[in-house]
């Protein structure tokens, strides 16, 4: 299971009614967090979701309401006696970076390992998830993140009984590792049956459409994407552009054209104080869409 938050709403800058853009992911005891602007800790502390034990934090690109946030929060975290390493991925330079945040946050109880992604796109398997950074298009170097959990095929009790394998070595080969007895070798293969449907998020934001997170979108249970603007006018369409964002309609022709199962909008300029006003015309493109809203959570659970 995948329990998801989403802490924050806007772009640009926090409002009093609405956060800054940033996901909370929470698995078997790990928890991820995409982006951290300024205010963002509070919104986490709102939903009564442990900012603590964050063990991976991803950001997408360098602007201040992306990552603004960050010292504040180390500072939470060494102040709740977090003692655990913290793992930073982001863009090329996200240590210079962050150091350089951390001039005013500068003893952690704890140390930070950072990963610097490199090319367009890089995967990391972290605690159970497979994590990608996919590049996406954006006035600065910026990166979208797919966060994925596998689910393995089922056991095949029948298989396993036919070749005598004794019950004590079922989990070792449920857990893809192969077992030797009497000089003969058992692979996991032959009493697994084929990987099962798992369960993927896709977080894109701040970009403008590209092909390139279309494809990684694919496949995905949810699609959170920025919707900057919500005008259907030109001037809006020309704001995106120009500003490297992109429309609801925008965000929401991708998620039709991925064959996502649900949108999630979110990153809305704070012009925008009405987002839910443009939901109709966004359903007319992709009918399962949602205009984000802060806090909004959802539980992703595996198929039966
Ligand atoms: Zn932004
Ligand atoms: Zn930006």
């Amino acid at each position: 299971m995948l329990d998801i938050c989403l802490l924050g709403t806007g772009g640009m800058m926090p409002l009093p009614y609405r956060f800054l853009t940033s996901l909370m992911v929470r698995y078997n005891g790990h928890t991820v967090m995409i982006d951290c602007g300024e205010a963002t800790q509070i919104s986490a502390r709102l939903q009564g979701w442990s900012f603590k034990d964050i063990d991976v934090l991803m950001i997408t690109h360098f602007h201040a309401d992306h990552i603004s946030g960050l010292p504040g929060l180390l500072l939470a975290m060494g102040n709740a006696d977090r003692s655990e390493p913290l793992t930073i991925i982001g863009p090329k330079y996200i240590e210079k970076v962050v150091n350089s945040l951390r001039v005013i946050a500068p003893e952690l109880p704890f140390s930070i390992k950072f990963i610097e992604i490199s090319g367009t796109e890089q995967t990391f398997n972290l605690f159970g998830l497979r994590l990608k950074a996919f590049k996406v298009n954006h006035n600065i170097l910026c990166y979208g993140y797919s966060i994925e959990l596998d689910r393995k095929g089922r056991f095949n009790v029948e298989a396993a009984r036919a070749l005598d394998i004794p019950v004590n070595y079922w989990k070792v080969l449920q857990n893809g590792e192969s077992v030797t007895l009497d000089g003969k070798t058992y692979t996991s293969d032959m009493v697994m049956g084929e990987d099962r449907k798992g369960l993927k998020v896709t977080y894109c934001t701040d970009s403008r459409p590209t092909e390139q997170i279309v494809e990684n979108a694919k496949g995905s249970d949810l699609f959170i994407c920025e919707g900057m603007y919500g005008e259907k006018d030109e001037e809006s369409f020309e704001k995106a552009k120009n500003k490297k964002h992109m429309t609801m309609y925008e965000a929401a022709e991708m998620a039709k054209e991925a064959g996502v199962q649900e949108l999630w909008l979110t990153h809305f300029s704070p012009s925008i104080t009405k987002p839910k006003a443009y939901i109709e015309a966004v359903r007319e493109i992709f009918p399962n869409s949602i205009i984000g809203k802060d806090r909004i959570t959802k539980e992703l659970k595996f198929e039966d």
